[in-house]
């Protein structure tokens, strides 16, 4: 048996995260990871044909721009091979009838493609801008402390001097609100409306489920002050500038390596994990899990050494629905009836808020919506490394679909397999798309689809699809997640850990699992 101070457990950006901060403190650090390619759901490569570069999941490299281990491993990071391309056309959405309302970093721009629409909502949008310049620096730091915690009681408590009771409860307010009652409470136009619902489907907030305004709020304001960043030549360098930093600290990454047991002792304190080859590595300090908690209790761990009400909650844990990627490479750029959103990162073809309630509900009912949200990324407009001269990649993510369809609202497709089903669908995509873009599908090269499926079998943590392992409803967020009563990254098991996107603060590549988790075990040197 080899052995480790920490064993963890995937190569999520998480696992990465929280083994940079270990390997630099001098633990000796061995990263398992099942698939050939690191990563998890960041990842890229030549999925459609050579000299295409695509970002197979993740894209959006805002959350981990403002994550600490950014902060803290930013420089390193861009020494081991990371640079960014940030675009000033972040997001659009297009409409029926070649109209579209795209965001610019450039305010002025922005406002003036608002005003197309309503001049009162351009306004609005103005004080919402205003608004979040004013509660964001409060907010934010929050999103990046354990819950529950001393530190995010304090972080509370300057918040509510800075903005006092009521700002604090008004505040409290818009983020419990849904979607659609957020976008009706600030703005007027349908367009307006539209263009901020979409932010929310990213989680899994349709428009009507009650706490998903955080995320359009947080999200739209955010990529327009910033602009969308995405990693030149690919997200697979980002991953790679972390293994880099990993093993510059004498860490080990192994990929093709499977863990089929986390071993435990007679106490039942994890001791170690057994791999696919049947070999066993002893971890000296811990174990850490970058396993969504489901699969990490129902797989890995023996039920007999976990008490069997913390089993119960663990079942509990329910995804949210699936997604699926369809990537394309192309002859020349996306030829959009309105020409202003060719640059745009994304893309979202809802086109209204009804359209997107319509499809979440299908959705969750188990049923393939007639009308999928798109989200069209545009890479390649901004990193020209991605496709050969002229031509260009595209990335369309489907929000959303079953993980395990019943049937198709539409009626037309019969079969429930996604094997057969993903083809089918991936023709309702490009039929929306060449909708609101005439003539794309006659540049296509080539084409890629992924189902919900494909996207568990590449990493086990995207259960049905789900692309953040785990709804983000408010039962299972914020302390209550992953189960009430174990948000801070320990479990039952004495020396096993978990972090990812099915622990706090939830999916995308916020990073903060990792680092939170990191450092409560570097305080407890890995005392449980
Ligand atoms: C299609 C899609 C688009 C997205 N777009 C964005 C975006 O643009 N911006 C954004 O911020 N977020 C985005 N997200 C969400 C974000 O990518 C994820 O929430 C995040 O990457 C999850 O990271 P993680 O650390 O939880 O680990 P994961 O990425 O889930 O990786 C975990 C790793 O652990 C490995 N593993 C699991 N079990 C085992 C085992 N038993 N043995 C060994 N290895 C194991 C898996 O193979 C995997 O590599 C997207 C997700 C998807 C799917």
């Amino acid at each position: 048996m080899s052995d480790a101070d920490v064993v963890v457990i995937g190569s999520g950006h998480n696992g990465l995260s929280a083994a940079m901060y270990l390997a630099k403190a001098g633990w000796k650090v061995v990263v398992l990871e099942q698939s050939q390619v690191p990563g998890g759901a960041a990842k890229s490569g030549e999925v459609t044909k050579p000299g295409f570069i695509h970002d197979l999941y993740a894209t959006n490299l805002g959350l981990f721009l403002g994550s600490p281990v950014y902060r803290d491993f930013g420089p390193m990071l861009t020494q081991s091979g990371l640079a960014l391309e940030v675009s000033s056309e972040p997001y659009a959405s297009v409409f029926p009838h070649g109209t579209a309302l795209s965001m610019y970093t450039d305010a002025e721009k922005s406002l003036a493609s608002i005003a197309n629409f309503s001049p009162e909502d351009a306004e609005a949008w103005q004080h919402l801008v205003d608004y979040f310049q004013r509660v964001s620096p409060y907010l934010f730091p929050l999103l990046q402390m354990p819950v529950p915690s001393f530190e995010f009681g304090r972080g509370i408590f300057r918040m509510t001097r800075a903005l006092g009771w009521t700002g604090t409860q008004e505040l409290l307010s818009l983020l419990l609100q849904s979607p659609r009652e957020f976008v009706e409470s600030w703005f007027s136009s349908k367009e307006m409306q539209a263009l901020l619902i979409p932010w929310g489907f990213h989680l899994d907030y349709g428009p009507d489920v009650s706490g998903g305004a955080t995320f359009p709020f947080l999200e739209s304001v955010a990529d327009h002050l910033n602009g969308m960043a995405i990693a030149r030549g690919g997200i697979g360098l980002l991953v790679h500038s972390m293994i880099n930093i990993i093993k510059g600290y004498g860490g080990q990454v192994e990929v093709n390596a499977p863990v089929t047991q986390i071993l435990t002792d007679n106490a039942g304190h994890a001791t170690g994990v057994k791999l696919s080859d049947g070999r066993t590595i002893a971890a000296r300090r811990a174990v850490l899990a970058n396993v969504n908690i489901r699969t990490l209790f129902e797989s890995l761990v023996d039920p007999t050494v976990v008490n069997h009400g913390f089993l119960k909650r663990i079942q509990k844990f329910r995804f949210g629905p699936g997604t699926m990627m369809v990537h394309l490479a192309l002859s020349g750029e996306v030829p959009w009836l309105n020409p202003s959103v060719t640059r745009s990162m994304y893309v979202h073809i809802g086109p209204y808020v009804n359209d997107v309630a319509r499809t979440y509900q299908q959705a969750v009912a188990g049923y393939l919506p007639d009308s999928p949200l798109l989200v069209v990324g545009q890479q390649s407009q901004w990193d020209h490394s991605r496709a050969p001269d002229g031509m260009h990649t595209v990335w369309i993510q489907v929000r959303a679909v079953p993980g395990h369809p019943i049937g198709d609202a539409a009626g037309s497709i019969v079969t429930t397999d996604w094997s057969t089903m993903g083809p089918l669908y991936a023709q309702r995509v490009l039929d929306k798309l060449e909708e609101y873009a005439p003539g794309v599908t006659s540049r296509i090269l080539a084409m890629t689809v992924m189902t919900p499926q494909d996207l568990q079998n590449d990493n086990p943590n995207l259960v049905g699809g789900d692309s953040i392992s785990g709804s983000h409803h408010l039962d299972q967020f914020y302390f209550l997640r992953p189960v009430p009563g174990w948000s801070r990254y320990r479990t039952p098991v004495p020396g096993l850990w978990v972090v990812g996107a099915s622990t706090w603060p939830g999916g995308g590549l916020n990073a903060v699992s990792g680092y939170l988790a990191a450092q409560a075990l570097l305080k407890s040197r890995g005392r449980h």
